[in-house]
C-alpha cells in the first residue's frame, strides 16, 4: 500500500499548501496596511488588534482543515492512514481521494450518522422539553 500512503501523502500536501494560500490572501485583502510605520504604544496595539484580526480571519473551517490535514499526515506517518477506525478495514482509495481525511469505511461512517442523528434529535427534543417547562412555569 505504499503507492496510496505517497498519493495520499502528496494530495494532503497540496490541499496544506491551498488552504494556507488561501488564508494568505485573505489576509492580505482583509489588511490594508499604511505607508506610515506607527511607532510604540499604537504599534503594539496595532498588532494586537491585527492577531485578533487574523483569529478572524482565519476562522474556524479554516483551522479545523488545517488541523485534520495534519492529523491525516500524522496518521500517514504513523503507517494508520487509509484503516477504518472502527472495523480496521481498508478504506478504499477511491473514498480517500475524494474525502482525504475520512477515518471510517463507507459502512461505519453511515452506521455512526445514524447514531449521531439519533443523539441530535434527543438533544433537540431535551431542549424543546426545557423550552416548554420554563415557558409553563413562567405563565
Ligand atoms: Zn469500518
Amino acid at each position: 500500500m505504499v503507492e496510496k500512503i505517497e498519493e495520499m501523502r502528496g494530495i494532503l500536501l497540496n490541499m496544506k499548501e491551498a488552504t494556507l494560500a488561501e488564508i494568505q490572501k485573505s489576509l492580505r485583502t482583509g489588511t490594508d496596511a499604511p505607508d506610515v510605520e506607527p511607532s510604540g504604544d499604537i504599534y503594539d496595539q496595532a498588532s494586537s488588534e491585527r492577531d485578533r484580526e487574523l483569529d478572524l480571519l482565519l476562522g474556524d473551517r479554516e483551522r479545523e482543515k488545517l488541523r485534520n490535514i495534519d492529523e491525516a499526515l500524522d496518521r500517514l506517518g504513523d503507517g494508520e492512514y487509509g484503516v477504518c477506525e472502527e472495523c480496521e478495514e481498508d478504506i478504499p482509495l477511491g473514498r480517500l481521494k475524494v474525502l482525504p481525511f475520512a477515518r471510517y469505511c463507507v459502512r461505519c461512517k453511515a452506521d455512526i450518522e445514524k447514531l449521531q442523528a439519533q443523539t441530535r434529535r434527543f438533544e433537540e427534543e431535551r431542549v424543546y422539553r426545557e423550552i416548554a417547562f420554563t415557558e409553563e412555569e413562567e405563565g
